[in-house]
């Protein structure tokens, strides 16, 4: 079923989160260990993350360094497929342009609808490591509304083959990403929202934020989707704290901020169990602030860890 019909069928908040695949060479057990303590929440949908390539030099022997291409974390095909099979809720599958030719992401489409998967988040990537600034495939999509306008060609039988007879239209609900604080590399919040509205424009049906721990953020987010004309359903990103060093990792990887309160409280914590349950009694006090505000759906990114989600989650749900 597509993300938009849950929303539209629930009668409370709902309960989704978001894991990884797993590092290459590691079993499909971590994943099924990371979902199952959270499945007494009846999640409608989990979401598996799409990952690039990355860069490695390796000495070759003879002095010489080989630079090599790895993808760490293959496999979010076969893990949706996996979820869906195992646990009979549907999965969404992200898909990204970073490192892909559009034929590539075509097919990988095609796999997606072959396997009766329903939803897709369609986004553009972030850069690899080596290099500064995000650099599209040169046979691949620059933009997640590049993207995103591949997929909705497909929902009307458009293949980038256009000679193919009889094209079957694939019935994807995609979704987008969206950044209360802005996307790092946008100007400012109005350009990044005229790019989001066009995303929705063309055909976007909800939007999933970026992780945030101010919720004003998230509601003036909101209210200035709404004033432009962004109608779809908003979906808040939570992920707790868990680790003093993230207060240094998360903006720097994220681009976002922290209030002074939660700031002053992890500082102040003087065990890692501390800082843990500060982090958690913080994205509980989130959440349950959130359902009032009416979100559809509170969704966690769980790093694949479900452990806080879980105290979480039984606190609010
Ligand atoms: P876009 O919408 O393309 O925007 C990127 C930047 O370009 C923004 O600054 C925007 O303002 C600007 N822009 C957009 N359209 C245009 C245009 N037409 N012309 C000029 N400028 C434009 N990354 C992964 O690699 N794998 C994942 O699985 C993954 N999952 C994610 C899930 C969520 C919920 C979120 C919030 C992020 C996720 N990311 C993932 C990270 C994401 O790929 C990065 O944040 C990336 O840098 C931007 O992706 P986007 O889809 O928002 O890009």
């Amino acid at each position: 079923m597509k993300v938009t019909e849950h929303i539209k069928n629930a009668s409370s908040t709902l309960f989704s989160f978001e894991i990884l695949p797993p590092v290459k060479g590691t079993s499909i057990q971590s994943i099924y260990d990371g979902i199952d303590p959270l499945m007494e929440f009846k999640p409608p949908f989990i979401n598996v993350t799409y990952h690039r390539e990355e860069y490695v030099f390796k000495e070759r022997g003879n002095g010489l360094l080989e630079k090599i291409s790895i993808r760490k974390r293959p496999g979010t095909v076969g893990i949706c497929s996996a979820i869906m099979n195992k646990y009979k809720v549907d999965a969404v599958p992200h898909i990204i342009c970073g490192g892909f030719t559009k034929e590539e992401t075509e097919n990988a489409l095609i796999d997606l609808n072959f396997l009766g998967i329903d939803n897709v988040l369609v986004l553009r990537g972030d850069s690899i490591k080596t290099e500064a600034t995000f650099r599209p495939h040169p046979d691949g999509h620059a933009y997640a509304c590049d993207l995103l306008q591949h997929v909705v060609s497909m929902n009307h039988g458009k293949y980038l083959d256009e000679d193919i007879a009889n094209p079957l239209p694939t019935t994807f609900c995609p979704g987008v990403a969206g950044y209360p604080e802005k996307h790092a590399e946008a100007p400012n919040l109005a350009t990044d929202l005229k790019y989001l509205k066009k995303k929705v424009d063309m055909g976007a049906e909800y939007i999933i934020t970026q992780m945030f721990f101010d919720n004003k953020k998230y509601c003036d987010f909101v209210k200035a989707c709404r004033e432009i004309g962004i109608n779809v359903p908003i979906i808040p990103g939570i992920k707790p704290l868990t680790t003093k060093n993230q207060l240094k990792l998360l903006p720097n990887l994220f681009h976002i901020d922290f209030p002074d309160d939660l700031v002053d409280a992890i500082e102040g914590a003087q065990t890692p169990q501390a800082v843990r349950q500060v982090g958690i009694e913080w994205a509980i006090q989130q959440s349950k602030e959130l359902i009032q505000f009416g979100v559809p759906c509170l969704h966690f990114y769980t790093m694949s860890k479900s452990d806080a989600v879980v105290q979480i989650a039984k606190a609010v749900f």
